[in-house]
């Protein structure tokens, strides 16, 4: 089943065409895409059962995030060991974790501004809680999980290196720099949840190719290690890490630029396309 966020409002997709869920189930939920996470086992027994057949066979209007606004978003670096090594990093021995800020979410739709000339791609598997989640052991991990979206976890790389300590959480958390979209699939519905082809292209051509099977620390990993230290809310969000081909690693680097256009994709997941614009110019202080 796919969720979606149409122009604001929330639909879904069983296979069978479009229905906007708060028409259909007679405002049971409503029609905010974040909100449906808080009833996630509710909703998915009404979809199962009562839900009836949509008429549309295309979204109906523009994309936004399927996950508009996550309580909390979390992000882990270095977890692939590719992008590690192209990094010039070993490896780590436990995840990476650092607060990506929820108000950086962004939809298909939506054009993120370049503040600089550093800014990078990344993308990564992200998932979307569906249940409150503390101590959690990476066997019953996906249990708690809403869905599967495809995420740009995209980067001021100027902003990052520039002191002697990386900043990573700044850098990584401007104005549209967490991408999501194009909508959310539950993982029943992907053939093998662990093990998904992942890809990014730009202008069409490819630049990260890889498999969610070599994450470092897995889905269940995370869940289990997060979870040990905070709680995890329905609706929050996991960008997962990055494969190597990052723009930063390039020779020379190469950084994007308001014509691109940068697509991730994920096996049984979707296609992410998304689009920039230059920013106004800062006035000096
Ligand atoms: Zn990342």
């Amino acid at each position: 089943m796919k969720i979606l966020n149409i122009a604001g409002r929330l639909w879904m997709d069983d296979g069978q065409g479009f229905v906007d869920v708060a028409q259909a189930s007679d405002g049971r939920f409503g029609s905010d895409p974040q909100a449906v996470f808080d009833l996630w086992p509710q909703f998915r027994a009404w979809a199962r059962s009562s839900c009836p057949v949509g008429a549309a066979t295309r979204p109906p209007g523009p994309l936004g995030s399927p996950v508009p606004r996550p309580g909390q978003m979390f992000a882990v670096g270095f977890n692939y060991a590719d992008h590690a090594d192209e990094l010039g990093d070993r490896s780590p021995a436990r995840p990476v974790v650092f607060p990506k800020l929820p108000s950086c979410v962004s939809g298909p739709a939506d054009l993120v501004p370049l503040n600089g000339s550093q800014i990078d791609w990344e993308v990564e598997l992200v998932v979307v809680m569906g249940a409150r989640a503390r101590n959690v052991a990476a066997s019953d991990a996906w249990r708690h999980v809403a869905g599967l979206t495809v995420g740009q976890d995209i980067s001021d790389r100027a902003e990052q290196f520039e002191g002697d300590t990386p900043q990573y959480s700044l850098a990584k958390s401007l104005p549209g720099f967490g991408c999501l979209g194009p909508w959310m699939v539950t993982p029943d519905d992907v053939a093998n949840p662990d093990d998904l082809a992942i890809t990014c292209s730009l202008n069409g051509e490819t630049v990260q190719s890889s498999r969610t099977a070599k994450l470092i620390f897995g889905v269940g990993d995370l869940i289990e290690f997060i979870s040990a230290r905070v709680p995890l809310f329905p609706g929050d969000v996991i960008f997962t890490g990055t494969p190597s081909g990052v723009g930063l690693s390039r020779r020379p680097p190469r950084f994007l630029g308001p014509d691109d256009v940068l697509t991730g994709t994920i096996e049984g997941i979707g296609e992410l396309q998304t689009r920039f614009q230059a920013a106004p110019e800062r006035t000096p202080a």
